[in-house]
Order: structure tokens, then C-alpha cells, then sequence
């Protein structure tokens, strides 16, 4: 495992992790194919491990979960 970052999805403004050799993901959530070069890249990690940390830190910020509060 390599750098992760932490990219935002164009279409659903989801946040998912995206391995730092890897051109293209799909959203988990809406399905849209992701150009990793060209999205927002709200943060990178060292490993996946890392990222994930970031990304579950990054969701709570945007209110993600608020819907379990
Ligand atoms: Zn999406």
C-alpha cells in the first residue's frame, strides 16, 4: 500500500479514498466513474490505513454522519 489520498466525488460531493497509482475509482455511492487526477483532492496519507483515519475525521467535519446523531 501506497499513498492514499482522500478525493471529493464531482457528481455527489462523496468522499472516498483513492490509492495514489490508481487514474480512475468509482464512487461507493452514486457509481460515477472518478478521475483522480481532476478531482478535488481534499487530503492525502501516507498508507490506507492513515487515509481512512483522515477520511472518517473529514466526514464528521462535513456533517456526514449527522443523520445518526
Ligand atoms: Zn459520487
Amino acid at each position: 500500500m501506497g499513498q492514499t489520498n482522500i478525493i471529493e466525488c464531482s457528481r455527489c460531493s462523496g468522499l472516498l479514498l483513492a490509492a495514489g497509482d490508481k487514474k480512475t475509482r468509482t464512487c461507493p455511492y452514486c457509481g460515477a466513474r472518478i478521475d483522480t487526477k481532476s478531482a478535488r483532492k481534499l487530503a492525502s496519507a501516507e498508507d490506507a490505513f492513515t487515509a481512512s483515519e483522515v477520511l472518517r475525521e473529514l466526514k464528521k467535519q462535513k456533517g456526514f454522519n449527522r443523520t445518526q446523531l
